[in-house]
């Protein structure tokens, strides 16, 4: 996956702020930051998106939870709350087209979404 910019930081290709890593999430500081806290858990592993994961390996969307509830809870995000977002596709806004968990907090968020 030359092209994919996730894939380019997996690979050390691209710079990113790292704020998390294990064997098979890593967790970067979005470039465009849409609340104080927004950050990207990304599983190391090429998925388009998370109906492709669900299809070829479904833990690969649980390991992505797990690691972003790890660090709302240590970081202390969870006592206030905070949203988790999966864009899908050209109707779900999804503009890199390797599976994302974003992690957005520390301020109030509005319903509906854009
Ligand atoms: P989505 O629209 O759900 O596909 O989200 C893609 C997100 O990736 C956006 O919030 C972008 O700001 C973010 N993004 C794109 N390129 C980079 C990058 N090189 N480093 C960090 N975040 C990025
Ligand atoms: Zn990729």
């Amino acid at each position: 996956m030359g092209e994919c910019p996730f894939c380019q930081i997996i690979q050390g290709k691209a710079r990113a702020i790292i704020v998390l890593q294990n064997e098979d999430v890593i967790a970067i500081n979005d470039i465009n930051p849409q609340a104080p806290v927004h950050i990207l858990f990304i599983p190391k592993r090429h998925y388009e998106n998370v109906v492709d994961a669900m299809e070829q390996d479904g833990s690969v969307v649980e390991r992505l939870f797990r690691a972003a509830i790890q660090y709302a809870k240590s970081s202390g995000l969870s006592d206030r709350g905070f949203r988790f977002v999966i864009n899908c596709g050209r109707d779900g806004g999804q503009t890199v087209p390797h599976l994302h968990l974003h992690l957005l907090g520390d301020r109030q968020m509005t319903w509906p979404p854009g």
